[in-house]
């Protein structure tokens, strides 16, 4: 076993990444100048070829969970001691559509790094090669390390769900690089479930001006249903039911035969699922010449703040002081691959990653001051469990 204490840990690391953070930024760059795009399964490959050279070069042993329809799922494996494993867990897809760099280069601007993917989450897959790159340097780590990076999570990680979930099976603990929250790199302890819902109306078509009585219009039908969706939100218990897309319809001048709506859900609680299901389901048409058709449920489970994670929290936070950052927890309604590890009673704890602003958005970026910060509490973390 290591002599060390738990604060040389991460004193060293921060000093070995303080060194090094140009070496940090060139890396960051690289990969966010390979973009990665959910549905676009050969630039995903080279993204993840890529990283798992890196994570070959510091020790990891790297192996490929190829699938046909999505990127191949990264899996590196670290030797250690003794113990259950500790599993670093993240996504290496964006959001942003091959050629959005032509408007969004990555760039340094008064002290942040920007561009597509930098904040989530390219900048917590240099922290988890950095943070092992320093912890492989005296020998073998405490405790064996399992570094998860799938390909689809930002499209609700279909083909990467059954992975992270028998990946994280049998792990000590899980440690999400997703980005922190807010200006203060707030950590997640919870995370609302979230669910989508397509609900599609299926009306009569008519001439408006010849035929008006003989239609029957879905879209008229769909925004009496949208009135009582909406009502299924209960912000004191943490429900919130956003129809976020509306469609339907073909030329005004047509009593409309198809209309739906595209209704995101969110719970704080487990036990809430089944009762919004459902409410979805007992929805009748108003017109009995309308159906309505159902497709779609909950996705992901909530994250809810267990006294595994409570525990997670406060050692990232013990270590965090003795970097001279006080670190503070935050919930989220936000889901990320550590609400399926979360679900399976094992202890996760999520937004150990970049600190920054922007996710999703144009003005995505990362604070580079934290980054060799942030790294250190993620190696004295992984030391100290
Ligand atoms: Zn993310």
């Amino acid at each position: 076993m290591k002599q060390k204490t738990d604060s040389s840990t991460a004193l060293g690391c921060f000093n070995f990444c303080h060194e090094r953070q140009s070496a940090m930024l060139d890396l960051l760059r690289r990969m966010v100048e390979m973009e990665s795009p959910s549905d676009n399964k050969a630039s995903l490959d080279r993204m993840g070829e890529f990283i798992g050279r890196e994570f070959e070069r510091v020790g990891g042993k790297v192996s490929f969970h190829r699938e046909q329809a999505a990127g191949n799922h990264l899996l590196a494996e670290f030797a250690g001691d003794a113990g259950k494993p500790v599993l670093l867990l993240g996504h290496f897809d964006t959001v942003w559509p091959m050629g959005t760099l032509a408007n969004m280069p990555f760039r340094i601007e008064r002290g942040r790094a920007c561009g597509p993917g930098v904040y989530d989450m390219k900048a917590g897959i240099t922290m988890m090669i950095f943070a092992l790159e320093y912890l492989r340097a005296p020998g073998v780590l405490n405790r064996p390390v399992k570094v998860l990076l799938d390909s689809d999570e930002e499209v609700g990680s279909t083909t990467g769900r059954p992975l992270v979930e028998a990946t994280a099976r049998g792990c000590e603990a899980v440690l999400v690089l997703e980005p922190s929250q807010g200006p203060g790199g707030f950590l997640k302890t919870s995370r609302k479930g979230v669910g989508d819902i397509t609900v599609h109306v299926h009306g009569v078509a008519s001439h408006s001006g010849v035929d008006f009585e003989k239609g029957h219009s879905a879209i008229v039908e769909l925004v009496r249903q949208l009135v009582e969706v909406v009502k299924f939100t209960d912000l004191a218990h943490g429900i919130t039911v956003n129809p976020g897309v509306i469609q339907g319809g073909t030329r005004s001048n047509v009593v409309a035969a198809e209309a739906w709506a595209e209704v995101d859900l969110r719970i704080a609680r487990a036990a809430d699922a089944a009762e919004l299901e459902k409410k979805f389901a007992a929805l009748r048409p108003f017109d009995p010449h309308c159906t309505i058709e159902l497709s779609g449920g909950m996705n992901r489970p909530p994250m809810e703040r267990t006294e595994g994670t409570v525990r997670l929290f406060r050692l990232a936070k013990e270590v965090g002081q003795t970097l001279g950052v006080e670190l503070t927890e935050s919930s989220t309604g936000g889901g990320s691959d550590g609400n399926f590890t979360s679900a399976l009673g094992v202890p996760t704890l999520d937004g150990l990653g970049a600190v920054g602003e922007g996710a999703h958005a144009t003005n995505e970026s990362i604070i580079i001051e934290e980054l060799p910060r942030r790294t250190a509490v993620l190696a004295g973390l992984i030391e100290t469990l």
